[in-house]
Protein backbone atom coordinates (compact mmCIF):
# COMPACT_ATOMS: atom_id res chain seq x y z
CA UNK A 1 0.00 0.00 0.00
CA UNK A 2 1.76 3.33 -0.93
CA UNK A 3 -0.70 5.51 0.76
CA UNK A 4 -3.25 5.61 4.00
CA UNK A 5 -6.18 7.53 5.84
CA UNK A 6 -6.23 7.19 9.93
CA UNK A 7 -9.88 7.35 11.44
CA UNK A 8 -9.48 8.04 15.28
CA UNK A 9 -12.20 8.21 17.88
CA UNK A 10 -10.29 8.82 21.32
CA UNK A 11 -11.98 8.33 24.39
CA UNK A 12 -11.18 8.35 27.86
CA UNK A 13 -10.42 4.74 28.27
CA UNK A 14 -10.17 3.56 24.61
CA UNK A 15 -8.79 4.77 21.07
CA UNK A 16 -10.61 3.21 18.15
CA UNK A 17 -8.70 3.46 15.30
CA UNK A 18 -9.22 2.53 11.42
CA UNK A 19 -6.48 2.29 8.25
CA UNK A 20 -7.78 3.27 4.98
CA UNK A 21 -5.60 2.61 2.47
CA UNK A 22 -5.04 2.07 -1.48
CA UNK A 23 -2.14 0.94 -3.78
CA UNK A 24 -1.66 4.42 -5.60
CA UNK A 25 -3.37 7.73 -6.73
CA UNK A 26 -6.40 6.49 -8.82
CA UNK A 27 -6.94 3.23 -6.84
CA UNK A 28 -9.78 2.89 -4.46
CA UNK A 29 -9.57 3.28 -1.06
CA UNK A 30 -10.51 0.53 1.33
CA UNK A 31 -10.29 -0.64 4.77
CA UNK A 32 -6.96 -2.13 5.77
CA UNK A 33 -7.16 -2.80 8.91
CA UNK A 34 -8.92 -1.64 11.99
CA UNK A 35 -8.19 -1.76 15.90
CA UNK A 36 -8.68 -0.75 19.65
CA UNK A 37 -6.36 0.35 22.11
CA UNK A 38 -8.72 -0.54 25.40
CA UNK A 39 -8.12 -0.15 29.21
CA UNK A 40 -6.13 3.18 28.76
CA UNK A 41 -4.51 4.60 32.01
CA UNK A 42 -5.34 0.61 33.82
CA UNK A 43 -4.26 -2.74 31.48
CA UNK A 44 -4.07 -1.15 28.14
CA UNK A 45 -4.14 -3.89 25.13
CA UNK A 46 -3.90 -3.33 21.70
CA UNK A 47 -5.73 -5.20 19.44
CA UNK A 48 -6.20 -4.93 15.78
CA UNK A 49 -7.63 -6.70 12.29
CA UNK A 50 -7.44 -6.72 8.82
CA UNK A 51 -9.79 -5.49 6.47
CA UNK A 52 -11.27 -9.35 6.28
CA UNK A 53 -11.64 -9.60 9.97
CA UNK A 54 -8.62 -11.50 10.95
CA UNK A 55 -6.21 -10.96 13.75
CA UNK A 56 -3.10 -8.91 13.38
CA UNK A 57 -1.90 -7.83 16.48
CA UNK A 58 -3.08 -8.75 20.11
CA UNK A 59 -1.74 -7.64 23.09
CA UNK A 60 -1.19 -5.94 26.08
CA UNK A 61 0.83 -2.55 26.52
CA UNK A 62 2.29 -2.28 29.90
CA UNK A 63 2.54 1.40 31.66
CA UNK A 64 3.12 2.84 27.66
CA UNK A 65 0.02 3.92 27.22
CA UNK A 66 -1.33 5.71 30.56
CA UNK A 67 -2.73 8.10 28.74
CA UNK A 68 -4.00 9.09 25.43
CA UNK A 69 -0.96 10.48 24.81
CA UNK A 70 0.76 7.07 25.44
CA UNK A 71 -2.27 5.27 23.56
CA UNK A 72 -1.44 7.42 20.52
CA UNK A 73 2.61 6.96 20.72
CA UNK A 74 1.74 3.37 20.61
CA UNK A 75 -0.51 3.54 17.52
CA UNK A 76 2.17 5.49 15.65
CA UNK A 77 4.49 2.37 16.65
CA UNK A 78 2.71 -0.13 15.09
CA UNK A 79 1.55 1.94 12.68
CA UNK A 80 4.82 2.34 11.32
CA UNK A 81 5.52 -0.95 11.85
CA UNK A 82 3.20 -2.21 9.93
CA UNK A 83 3.37 0.73 6.91
CA UNK A 84 6.34 1.26 6.69
CA UNK A 85 7.28 3.53 3.64
CA UNK A 86 3.62 4.47 3.14
CA UNK A 87 2.37 8.19 3.32
CA UNK A 88 -0.27 9.34 5.75
CA UNK A 89 -2.59 11.61 3.26
CA UNK A 90 -4.44 12.71 6.25
CA UNK A 91 -6.69 11.66 9.54
CA UNK A 92 -10.16 11.48 10.11
CA UNK A 93 -11.89 12.43 14.02
CA UNK A 94 -14.85 11.44 15.62
CA UNK A 95 -15.69 14.72 17.47
CA UNK A 96 -18.58 14.04 20.01
CA UNK A 97 -19.67 18.10 20.06
CA UNK A 98 -19.62 20.53 16.32
CA UNK A 99 -22.02 22.86 18.52
CA UNK A 100 -24.69 25.09 16.61
CA UNK A 101 -22.07 26.16 14.27
CA UNK A 102 -20.91 23.20 12.62
CA UNK A 103 -23.69 21.32 10.36
CA UNK A 104 -20.90 19.77 8.52
CA UNK A 105 -17.30 18.33 8.92
CA UNK A 106 -13.93 20.78 9.03
CA UNK A 107 -10.86 20.36 8.28
CA UNK A 108 -9.08 21.63 11.60
CA UNK A 109 -7.57 24.72 11.74
CA UNK A 110 -6.35 27.04 14.66
CA UNK A 111 -9.83 28.80 14.32
CA UNK A 112 -11.85 25.54 14.58
CA UNK A 113 -10.03 24.13 17.51
CA UNK A 114 -10.56 27.43 19.20
CA UNK A 115 -14.23 26.70 18.36
CA UNK A 116 -14.33 23.26 19.30
CA UNK A 117 -12.26 23.85 22.76
CA UNK A 118 -15.32 26.37 23.37
CA UNK A 119 -17.64 23.65 23.31
CA UNK A 120 -15.97 21.58 25.90
CA UNK A 121 -18.43 22.42 29.09
CA UNK A 122 -21.17 20.77 26.46
CA UNK A 123 -19.47 17.61 26.43
CA UNK A 124 -16.78 17.69 29.42
CA UNK A 125 -16.40 14.17 29.48
CA UNK A 126 -15.71 13.12 25.58
CA UNK A 127 -14.83 16.55 23.79
CA UNK A 128 -11.46 16.89 25.81
CA UNK A 129 -10.03 13.55 24.67
CA UNK A 130 -11.25 14.34 20.90
CA UNK A 131 -9.30 17.83 21.10
CA UNK A 132 -6.50 15.98 22.95
CA UNK A 133 -5.79 13.16 20.06
CA UNK A 134 -6.08 16.17 17.85
CA UNK A 135 -3.19 18.06 19.53
CA UNK A 136 -1.02 14.79 20.43
CA UNK A 137 -1.47 14.25 16.24
CA UNK A 138 -0.50 17.38 14.89
CA UNK A 139 2.55 17.21 16.74
CA UNK A 140 3.38 13.61 15.69
CA UNK A 141 2.57 14.12 12.26
CA UNK A 142 3.22 17.80 11.20
CA UNK A 143 1.98 19.37 7.95
CA UNK A 144 -0.69 16.02 7.78
CA UNK A 145 -4.32 17.54 7.51
CA UNK A 146 -6.60 16.52 9.70
CA UNK A 147 -10.27 16.31 9.71
CA UNK A 148 -12.69 16.92 12.61
CA UNK A 149 -16.46 15.03 11.83
CA UNK A 150 -19.02 15.21 14.88
CA UNK A 151 -21.86 13.68 16.32
CA UNK A 152 -24.03 16.75 16.05
CA UNK A 153 -23.57 17.72 12.82
CA UNK A 154 -26.33 14.97 11.02
CA UNK A 155 -28.70 17.12 13.19
CA UNK A 156 -28.73 20.59 12.16
CA UNK A 157 -31.15 21.77 10.41
CA UNK A 158 -33.98 20.62 12.47
CA UNK A 159 -37.17 22.33 12.80
CA UNK A 160 -36.83 25.20 15.76
CA UNK A 161 -39.33 23.36 18.34
CA UNK A 162 -37.37 20.08 17.57
CA UNK A 163 -34.22 21.85 19.07
CA UNK A 164 -35.84 23.54 21.83
CA UNK A 165 -35.03 23.13 25.75
CA UNK A 166 -37.73 25.22 26.92
CA UNK A 167 -35.84 27.20 29.61
CA UNK A 168 -35.20 30.76 29.96
CA UNK A 169 -33.58 32.87 27.33
CA UNK A 170 -30.73 33.58 29.18
CA UNK A 171 -29.90 29.87 29.68
CA UNK A 172 -30.84 28.92 26.05
CA UNK A 173 -28.24 31.94 25.53
CA UNK A 174 -25.62 29.81 26.70
CA UNK A 175 -25.51 27.24 24.23
CA UNK A 176 -28.70 24.70 25.73
CA UNK A 177 -30.61 23.57 23.22
CA UNK A 178 -31.00 19.79 21.60
CA UNK A 179 -27.80 18.77 19.94
CA UNK A 180 -28.72 14.82 19.17
CA UNK A 181 -25.79 12.66 19.01
CA UNK A 182 -25.03 9.09 17.15
CA UNK A 183 -25.38 11.79 14.05
CA UNK A 184 -22.33 10.08 12.02
CA UNK A 185 -24.42 6.58 11.83
CA UNK A 186 -27.63 8.14 11.09
CA UNK A 187 -25.73 9.69 8.40
CA UNK A 188 -24.13 6.28 6.91
CA UNK A 189 -27.53 4.99 7.69
CA UNK A 190 -29.56 7.61 5.47
CA UNK A 191 -26.32 7.17 2.62
CA UNK A 192 -27.12 3.60 2.00
CA UNK A 193 -30.97 3.77 2.17
CA UNK A 194 -31.27 4.80 -1.82
CA UNK A 195 -29.16 1.53 -2.44
CA UNK A 196 -30.82 -0.57 0.29
CA UNK A 197 -34.35 0.12 -0.01
CA UNK A 198 -34.52 2.11 -2.59
CA UNK A 199 -38.61 2.06 -2.10
CA UNK A 200 -38.51 4.16 1.47
CA UNK A 201 -35.35 5.96 1.22
CA UNK A 202 -36.95 9.25 0.59
CA UNK A 203 -39.90 8.77 3.03
CA UNK A 204 -40.11 8.72 6.76
CA UNK A 205 -37.84 6.48 8.06
CA UNK A 206 -37.08 5.79 12.18
CA UNK A 207 -33.70 4.33 12.56
CA UNK A 208 -32.70 3.17 15.74
CA UNK A 209 -28.80 3.08 16.89
CA UNK A 210 -29.07 0.54 19.38
CA UNK A 211 -25.98 -0.01 21.31
CA UNK A 212 -24.06 0.24 24.67
CA UNK A 213 -25.25 4.25 23.34
CA UNK A 214 -28.84 3.63 22.36
CA UNK A 215 -30.71 6.50 20.22
CA UNK A 216 -33.29 6.97 17.46
CA UNK A 217 -33.52 9.28 14.81
CA UNK A 218 -36.03 10.23 12.63
CA UNK A 219 -35.80 10.90 8.59
CA UNK A 220 -37.53 12.65 6.43
CA UNK A 221 -36.26 12.53 3.15
CA UNK A 222 -33.05 11.48 4.66
CA UNK A 223 -32.59 14.09 6.77
CA UNK A 224 -32.73 14.62 10.56
CA UNK A 225 -36.10 15.79 11.85
CA UNK A 226 -35.81 14.98 14.98
CA UNK A 227 -33.76 12.46 17.82
CA UNK A 228 -34.25 11.09 20.70
CA UNK A 229 -31.16 12.25 22.02
CA UNK A 230 -31.34 16.25 23.57
CA UNK A 231 -28.72 18.37 25.04
CA UNK A 232 -26.63 15.55 26.10
CA UNK A 233 -26.54 11.67 25.38
CA UNK A 234 -28.42 10.91 28.24
CA UNK A 235 -31.63 11.53 26.76
CA UNK A 236 -34.44 9.25 25.55
CA UNK A 237 -33.80 5.49 25.33
CA UNK A 238 -32.57 3.60 28.21
CA UNK A 239 -28.86 2.93 27.51
CA UNK A 240 -26.12 0.39 29.00
CA UNK A 241 -25.32 2.25 31.93
CA UNK A 242 -27.43 5.63 31.03
CA UNK A 243 -30.95 6.32 31.71
CA UNK A 244 -32.58 7.93 28.82
CA UNK A 245 -35.45 9.96 29.76
CA UNK A 246 -35.67 11.06 33.61
CA UNK A 247 -37.79 13.21 34.78
CA UNK A 248 -35.65 16.34 36.20
CA UNK A 249 -37.23 16.05 39.29
CA UNK A 250 -35.32 12.76 40.16
CA UNK A 251 -31.93 14.65 39.79
CA UNK A 252 -33.06 17.27 42.42
CA UNK A 253 -33.82 14.90 44.64
CA UNK A 254 -30.42 13.04 44.31
CA UNK A 255 -28.96 16.98 45.28
CA UNK A 256 -31.09 18.31 47.44
CA UNK A 257 -32.58 15.39 49.98
CA UNK A 258 -29.63 12.33 49.15
CA UNK A 259 -26.66 15.15 49.47
CA UNK A 260 -25.25 13.92 46.00
CA UNK A 261 -22.54 15.90 45.15
CA UNK A 262 -22.42 16.71 41.18
CA UNK A 263 -19.40 14.36 40.55
CA UNK A 264 -21.18 11.78 41.94
CA UNK A 265 -24.73 12.21 40.48
CA UNK A 266 -22.52 12.62 37.13
CA UNK A 267 -20.93 8.77 37.64
CA UNK A 268 -24.35 7.82 38.57
CA UNK A 269 -25.94 9.24 34.85
CA UNK A 270 -23.04 8.52 32.82
CA UNK A 271 -21.79 5.14 34.66
CA UNK A 272 -24.63 3.15 37.15
CA UNK A 273 -27.76 3.40 35.48
CA UNK A 274 -29.48 2.16 32.84
CA UNK A 275 -29.39 -1.40 32.30
CA UNK A 276 -26.70 -1.77 34.56
CA UNK A 277 -28.41 0.26 37.56
CA UNK A 278 -32.30 -1.73 36.76
CA UNK A 279 -30.36 -5.07 36.81
CA UNK A 280 -27.83 -4.81 39.27
CA UNK A 281 -25.69 -7.11 37.48
CA UNK A 282 -24.26 -6.17 33.71
CA UNK A 283 -24.91 -3.44 31.07
CA UNK A 284 -24.34 -6.12 28.32
CA UNK A 285 -27.84 -7.03 26.73
CA UNK A 286 -26.54 -10.24 25.81
CA UNK A 287 -25.78 -11.34 29.34
CA UNK A 288 -28.95 -9.72 30.29
CA UNK A 289 -31.06 -11.87 27.73
CA UNK A 290 -29.57 -14.77 28.74
CA UNK A 291 -30.62 -14.82 32.20
CA UNK A 292 -32.96 -15.76 34.34
CA UNK A 293 -32.58 -13.22 37.28
CA UNK A 294 -35.82 -10.90 37.68
CA UNK A 295 -33.85 -8.17 37.99
CA UNK A 296 -32.22 -8.69 34.59
CA UNK A 297 -35.65 -9.31 33.29
CA UNK A 298 -36.74 -6.18 34.22
CA UNK A 299 -33.92 -4.24 32.27
CA UNK A 300 -34.29 -5.47 29.20
CA UNK A 301 -38.59 -5.05 29.54
CA UNK A 302 -37.90 -1.81 30.52
CA UNK A 303 -35.20 -1.00 27.67
CA UNK A 304 -37.97 -2.55 24.88
CA UNK A 305 -40.71 -0.57 26.61
CA UNK A 306 -38.92 2.88 26.52
CA UNK A 307 -37.43 2.19 22.96
CA UNK A 308 -41.24 1.76 22.14
CA UNK A 309 -42.68 4.33 23.67
CA UNK A 310 -40.00 6.71 21.47
CA UNK A 311 -40.69 5.06 18.52
CA UNK A 312 -44.13 6.10 19.22
CA UNK A 313 -43.09 9.63 19.94
CA UNK A 314 -41.27 10.14 16.42
CA UNK A 315 -43.58 8.18 14.45
CA UNK A 316 -45.72 11.23 15.43
CA UNK A 317 -43.45 13.13 14.79
CA UNK A 318 -43.16 12.30 11.29
CA UNK A 319 -47.19 11.86 10.96
CA UNK A 320 -46.59 7.79 10.80
CA UNK A 321 -43.65 5.91 9.43
CA UNK A 322 -42.40 4.49 6.02
CA UNK A 323 -39.85 1.98 7.54
CA UNK A 324 -38.25 1.67 10.72
CA UNK A 325 -34.07 0.56 10.36
CA UNK A 326 -32.27 -1.36 13.53
CA UNK A 327 -28.73 -0.86 14.19
CA UNK A 328 -25.50 -1.24 15.89
CA UNK A 329 -24.44 -3.92 18.45
CA UNK A 330 -27.85 -4.77 19.65
CA UNK A 331 -29.69 -3.47 16.85
CA UNK A 332 -27.58 -5.69 14.51
CA UNK A 333 -27.12 -8.73 16.72
CA UNK A 334 -30.20 -9.02 18.54
CA UNK A 335 -33.22 -11.07 16.57
CA UNK A 336 -34.96 -11.34 19.93
CA UNK A 337 -34.62 -7.68 21.02
CA UNK A 338 -36.16 -6.35 17.01
CA UNK A 339 -39.22 -9.03 17.40
CA UNK A 340 -39.89 -7.38 21.02
CA UNK A 341 -39.39 -3.62 19.52
CA UNK A 342 -41.44 -4.73 16.50
CA UNK A 343 -44.24 -6.24 18.20
CA UNK A 344 -44.94 -3.65 20.90
CA UNK A 345 -44.97 -1.08 17.80
CA UNK A 346 -47.78 -3.42 15.77
CA UNK A 347 -50.15 -0.59 15.95
CA UNK A 348 -47.81 1.17 13.81
CA UNK A 349 -48.55 -1.60 11.07
CA UNK A 350 -45.48 -3.44 11.12
CA UNK A 351 -45.72 -7.16 10.69
CA UNK A 352 -42.50 -9.13 11.46
CA UNK A 353 -41.12 -11.76 9.29
CA UNK A 354 -39.74 -14.09 11.68
CA UNK A 355 -37.23 -16.18 9.48
CA UNK A 356 -35.95 -12.73 7.77
CA UNK A 357 -35.47 -11.40 11.49
CA UNK A 358 -33.16 -14.62 12.31
CA UNK A 359 -30.92 -14.02 9.07
CA UNK A 360 -30.49 -10.54 9.56
CA UNK A 361 -32.96 -9.06 7.13
CA UNK A 362 -31.94 -6.46 5.50
CA UNK A 363 -35.52 -6.82 5.26
CA UNK A 364 -37.26 -8.21 8.18
CA UNK A 365 -40.74 -7.35 7.71
CA UNK A 366 -43.60 -8.39 5.38
CA UNK A 367 -46.43 -7.04 3.81
CA UNK A 368 -47.53 -4.34 1.06
CA UNK A 369 -49.01 -1.13 2.40
CA UNK A 370 -47.29 -1.24 5.90
CA UNK A 371 -44.14 -0.02 7.28
CA UNK A 372 -41.14 -1.79 6.45
CA UNK A 373 -37.98 -2.86 9.17
CA UNK A 374 -34.79 -3.58 7.77
CA UNK A 375 -31.33 -4.48 9.71
CA UNK A 376 -28.69 -2.06 8.72
CA UNK A 377 -25.19 -2.50 9.68
CA UNK A 378 -23.92 1.05 10.69
CA UNK A 379 -20.53 2.11 9.51
CA UNK A 380 -19.37 5.37 11.33
CA UNK A 381 -15.51 4.97 11.02
CA UNK A 382 -16.32 4.62 7.04
CA UNK A 383 -18.56 7.82 7.09
CA UNK A 384 -15.80 9.73 8.81
CA UNK A 385 -13.46 8.10 5.98
CA UNK A 386 -15.15 9.19 3.44
CA UNK A 387 -15.69 12.70 4.73
CA UNK A 388 -11.62 12.88 5.35
CA UNK A 389 -11.14 11.58 1.89
CA UNK A 390 -13.42 14.00 0.27
CA UNK A 391 -12.61 17.05 2.06
CA UNK A 392 -8.93 16.83 1.64
CA UNK A 393 -9.54 16.43 -2.32
CA UNK A 394 -8.01 12.51 -1.87
CA UNK A 395 -9.91 11.20 -4.77
CA UNK A 396 -7.64 13.49 -6.53
CA UNK A 397 -4.75 11.56 -8.65
CA UNK A 398 -1.48 13.01 -6.89
CA UNK A 399 0.88 14.53 -9.49
CA UNK A 400 3.87 12.66 -7.52
CA UNK A 401 4.90 10.11 -5.51
CA UNK A 402 5.84 9.54 -1.87
P1 LIG B 1 -20.65 0.88 21.18
O1 LIG B 1 -20.00 1.00 19.82
O2 LIG B 1 -21.54 2.01 21.53
O3 LIG B 1 -19.74 0.46 22.29
P2 LIG B 1 -22.03 -1.35 20.02
O4 LIG B 1 -22.82 -0.75 18.94
O5 LIG B 1 -20.83 -2.15 19.64
O6 LIG B 1 -21.67 -0.28 21.12
O7 LIG B 1 -22.99 -2.26 20.90
C1 LIG B 1 -22.48 -2.91 22.01
C2 LIG B 1 -23.60 -3.67 22.69
O8 LIG B 1 -24.24 -4.54 21.75
C3 LIG B 1 -23.05 -4.60 23.76
O9 LIG B 1 -23.04 -3.96 25.00
C4 LIG B 1 -24.00 -5.75 23.75
O10 LIG B 1 -24.91 -5.59 24.81
C5 LIG B 1 -24.78 -5.64 22.46
N1 LIG B 1 -24.71 -6.86 21.65
C6 LIG B 1 -23.74 -7.26 20.82
N2 LIG B 1 -24.05 -8.47 20.27
C7 LIG B 1 -25.24 -8.82 20.78
C8 LIG B 1 -26.12 -9.92 20.62
N3 LIG B 1 -25.81 -10.95 19.83
N4 LIG B 1 -27.27 -9.94 21.31
C9 LIG B 1 -27.60 -8.92 22.13
N5 LIG B 1 -26.84 -7.84 22.32
C10 LIG B 1 -25.68 -7.78 21.66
Amino acid sequence: MDEFALVLNAGSSSLKFSVYGRPGAGGAWRLDARGQIEGIGTAARLSARDGEGRTLEERALDTAARDGRGALDALAAWLRSRYRGARVRGVGHRVVHGGAGHAAPAIVTPAVLADLRALVPLAPLHQPHNLAAIATVAELLPGVPQVACFDTSFHRGQPAVAELVPLPRAIRATGVQRYGFHGLSYEYIASVLPEVAPEIAEGRVLVAHLGSGASLCALRSRRSVDSSFGFTALDGLCMGTRPGALDPGVVLHLFQVLGLSAAEVETMLYERSGLLGISGSSNDMRVLLASADASARLAVDYFVYRAAKEIGALAAVLGGIDALVFTAGIGENSAEIRRRICEASAWLGIELDAEANERRGPRISRGAGRPSVFVIPTNEEWMIARHTIALLGLDAARGSTA
